[in-house]
């Protein structure tokens, strides 16, 4: 593994996370056999990487990179997103398949991890061109997916229409309707719900924290800082506003809205749908906001170009990182306590950096009560509901049924519980930390009981 490490940082990072949970508790020393596992699930089953070709608008032939890391199969099929960014690379995908193994287990549904995706940028592409890239990708994907092998899904860049792009490519190659991918449309597969269950899920979870520490789940009247705008973090955004609580800023890669000190509104729904219907058409926050000024007044918001989010806050109560890996450091994690940060639940993959996540570990361990700790949720545990809606489509159209909004809602709120209490208990029990069994490492639990649950199996 060392001959790859400075070739490969973000998957390093990954791995490291877990090795460390677990050397850092009483895991090994209780049951010495989990040891053996671990360079068993450092490697890959399998990476496939393939040239994409198409023609552009212009008429000019393009070329990029596509992959597919099949990471794990000891769960169940192989089963993660697709991530078409210009940052894609093997590291980021072997990153995100490494996580993805722990966050499925952790739903308790039978599915294995992988991912995948294409290094490119989509933005200002026609939708016709959309269309022919995700042809292009679909036809060398196909060869090593299907319905019993690898579903993959969406990720950043990869929504709804894409998804429907490659849905249709892979039936035509392969004369087949299957439920291959997940995110479909609901008139042609799909679950109700999945547009919703990452950002939905996110505040299950954080519902799960706020009754574990404070005793009730209650939203009402708490500042709750974003980052992001895509589809995690809208839906995040818009769970929070019906659960009365107050949403404080959002963000994309060039600049963050925020709610300025004083005022006591929030962004409302009606703003997280404008800006949704834009960013569906590739603009900005900034080009938003400026176009639909009727809706987004200058006294209720301040665009800070080329800043995220966190050191400009104020009075926050929880922080829901939702854009992309590495997006809190440990100068904003410090910031975001000094504001009152006492909840940070990740809707992005690796959202904070190692030191964000130490400065936060800390402020628990110094803590003398739950309520005055620092709670931090890392994204394999917090932002498992997309996939655990993903894994309800498989098993819909495996049915050849469908449930209602609410019959998947249920579940998922239901698997994000079990998901925190599996958190909460596998850190308790291993628990090697000098402090209260009141105050476990959410970090070291989720690393826990997602690795045990992959390693029984
Ligand atoms: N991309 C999402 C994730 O990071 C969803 C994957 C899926 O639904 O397969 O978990």
């Amino acid at each position: 593994m060392s001959s790859q490490q400075p070739l490969e940082p973000e998957f390093y990072q990954a791995y490291n996370e877990i090795v460390a949970s677990l050397k850092d508790s009483t895991l090994f020393e209780q049951y010495p056999k989990y040891e053996k596992v671990l360079p068993v699930v450092s490697i890959p089953e399998r990476i496939f990487q393939f040239r994409v070709t198409w023609e552009n608008d212009k008429g000019e032939q393009e070329v990029a990179s596509g992959y597919r890391v099949q990471f794990n199969s000891a769960k169940g099929p192989y089963k993660g997103g697709l991530r078409f960014h210009p940052t894609v690379n093997l590291s980021i995908l072997k990153f995100l398949g490494f996580e993805q193994i722990f966050k499925n287990s952790l739903t308790g549904l039978d599915m294995g991890g992988a991912k995948g995706g294409l290094c490119v940028d989509l933005k200002g592409r026609s939708d016709n061109e959309i269309r022919r890239i995700c042809v292009a990708f679909m036809t060398e994907l196909q060869k090593v997916i299907g319905p019993n092998t690898d579903i993959p899904a969406g990720d950043i860049g990869v929504g709804g229409r894409e998804i429907g792009y490659m849905f249709g490519a892979y039936r035509k190659q392969r004369n087949a309707w299957e439920g291959v991918l997940t995110g479909k449309s609901t008139n042609w597969g799909g679950s109700l719900a999945r547009p919703e269950a990452t950002g939905y899920g996110l505040v299950y979870y954080l519902e799960a924290m706020l009754k574990y520490v404070r005793g009730n789940s209650s939203l009402t009247g708490m500042r709750v800082a974003i980052s992001g705008s895509g589809n995690v973090a809208q839906y995040a955004a818009l769970k929070v506003i019906e659960l009365g609580g107050m949403v404080v800023s959002l963000s994309d890669s060039n600049g963050s809205i925020v709610v300025p000190e004083g005022s006591n509104r929030g962004i409302n729904a009606q703003q997280v749908e404008t800006i949704a219907a834009g960013k569906l058409k590739f603009k900005t926050l900034q080009q938003i906001i400026t176009s639909e000024s009727s809706i987004f007044s200058k006294d209720h918001i301040t665009y800070l170009e080329g800043e995220r989010p966190w050191t400009h806050v104020s009075r926050v109560d929880v922080a829901l990182p939702s854009a992309t890996q590495n997006e809190v450091s440990g100068l904003e994690a410090k910031s975001l306590i000094a504001s009152g940060v006492r909840f940070v639940a990740e809707g992005s993959n690796m959202g904070c950096t190692p030191e964000a996540i130490k400065i936060f570990e800390t402020a628990r361990l110094n803590a003398t009560s739950p309520e005055n700790a620092v709670w931090y949720a890392t994204g394999k545990a917090s932002n498992a509901g997309g996939v655990a809606v993903s894994g309800l489509e498989m098993a819909q159209n495996s049915q050849r049924s469908h449930w209602t909004f609410e019959q998947v809602d249920a579940k998922l709120k239901a698997i994000m519980h079990n998901c925190f209490n599996d958190c909460i208990e596998a850190a308790k029990k291993f628990n090697n930390e000098n402090i209260e069994n009141t105050l476990p490492s959410l970090i070291k639990g989720a690393n826990l009981a997602g690795f045990i649950k992959v390693a029984d199996a």
